[in-house]
């Protein structure tokens, strides 16, 4: 082999950064990482904005998770300030404005009722489901019983079916069942978004923690470079136009790996909208989720999420979903999961397979909807058999 290098490791997100410091570190192998980007980190980048604000530049990002595992691996690299996310629907209310806890659970149903009827139905609910159950929303919709099905109704009409369609452009029923069953009415009167027992933000932001992981002797990074330039997939694997006999982990879009051949795989973009405002805060949450009207789907503050003191100065962001064309500029963020584009998924991962060093890894590559600590425990898999446990 004519490199200088053990392994490659297209994109430096977390799937790549993680697998690049175990392979560095406790494989002892010399890792290449290349990134398209001029920064690492990939969608969980943070940076400071102009006016001192720590923002999330390619969407709200905040970490849960119940793998002990992946919660130690990570606290190598960074310290956690405590944080559990509240999220609350806002929506139009006669002449006002309504807000209630999301996932609606027993509190959103008293703000949406009143005490007296939701009194009535949360006993019914309770002795259909159980305490503290969580039920998705097309699970409600299918219940017997005809005061059940008209809260299902309430819930789908003011919760997920305009959110829904902005996110998507598709009806809830229309989309993967698993992507509404993320945020189910909740038999409770816990508040947090999420209840793994592992929350928290990284306490002085994500982009220090991948500047740790990719900090080892034997790494280097090269930031600005597009794969595509520097790999060949031909009769065999080529780095610079040469053969290149290490593991490849690739952590890019699995359609762009292949020119596309078969056709673009489908995603959802997103517009950010920052705003910054001359106050100490906007919103009363870290997320509000507009479920019923405007054309962003929701509004995150940043400092509600990070914490940091900075008085005086706020900056939010809006998002606005729309499909993802390719276009330079744009970001494939979140993969449109349905039985036709796993089965176009299916043919790029066939062609990769014809490359036993390559391997796919992460949101991107491969086509899925994964939270960050999923990516973390990928990577920790792919590493362990690479490295051999
Ligand atoms: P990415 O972060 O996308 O990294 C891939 C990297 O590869 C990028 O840096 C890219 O530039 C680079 N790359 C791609 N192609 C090439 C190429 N050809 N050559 C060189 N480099 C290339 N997860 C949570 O746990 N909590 C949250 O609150 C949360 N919020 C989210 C909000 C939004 C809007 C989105 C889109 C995602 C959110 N996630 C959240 C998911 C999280 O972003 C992902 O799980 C994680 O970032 C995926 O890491 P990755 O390395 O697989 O992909
Ligand atoms: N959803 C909704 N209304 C909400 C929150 C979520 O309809 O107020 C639906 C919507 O389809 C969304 C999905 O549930 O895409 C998953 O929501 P989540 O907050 O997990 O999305 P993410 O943070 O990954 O964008």
């Amino acid at each position: 082999m004519n490199h200088q290098y053990d392994c490659l490791v297209i994109g430096a997100g977390l799937a790549g950064s993680v697998a690049a410091r175990e392979l560095a570190e406790r494989g002892g192998k010399r890792v290449l990482v290349l990134e398209r980007r001029n920064h690492v980190g990939g969608n969980a980048y943070d940076c400071f904005d102009e006016a001192g604000v720590l923002i999330h530049q390619y969407g709200p990002h905040i970490f849960h998770t119940n793998s002990t595992r992946v919660f130690d691996y990570l606290s190598r690299f960074t310290r956690w300030r405590p944080y559990e996310h509240q999220v609350v629907a806002n929506l139009p209310d006669g002449d006002g404005r309504l807000e209630y806890p999301v996932p609606f659970n027993l509190v959103s149903l008293e703000a949406a009722f009143g005490p007296d009827k939701a009194k009535a139905l949360e006993e019914k609910l309770i002795a259909a489901y159980g305490s503290e159950k969580k039920v998705t929303i097309l699970e409600l919709r299918q219940s017997p019983d005809p005061e059940i099905a008209a809260l299902a109704e309430y819930v789908y009409d003011h919760v997920f079916v305009r959110y829904t369609m902005k996110q998507w452009g598709q009806k809830p029923e229309e989309i993967d069942p698993n992507t509404t069953a993320r945020v189910p009415v909740f038999l409770s009167r816990d508040c947090r978004y999420f209840q793994d027992p592992y929350q928290g933000m990284p306490a002085k932001g994500y982009t220090p923690i991948f500047q740790r992981l990719l900090d080892h002797p034997n790494i280097t990074v090269e930031l600005g470079q597009d794969a595509a330039a520097r790999l060949t997939l031909g009769d065999q694997l080529l780095l610079d136009g040469e053969p290149f006999a290490g593991e490849v982990i690739y952590t890019g879009a699995a359609d762009e790996l292949f020119g596309c051949r078969f056709g673009r795989l489908p995603y959802r973009t997103l517009d950010f909208r920052f705003e910054t405002y001359d106050r100490d805060f906007y919103q009363s949450h870290g997320t509000v989720n507009y479920t019923m009207d405007e054309d962003f789907t929701r509004i995150t503050e940043f400092k509600r999420l990070t914490g940091q003191e900075l008085p005086g100065k706020t900056t939010i962001m809006k998002e606005f979903s729309r499909a993802y064309t390719g276009t330079a500029g744009e970001v494939p963020y979140y993969a449109i999961i349905n039985d036709a584009n796993n089965a176009l998924y299916g043919q790029y991962a066939a062609l990769a397979e014809r490359y036993p060093s390559l391997h796919l890894l992460g949101r991107l590559a491969e086509y899925k909807y994964y939270n960050m600590d999923a990516i973390v425990g990928r990577a920790l898999a792919l590493t362990d058999k690479l490295l051999g446990g």
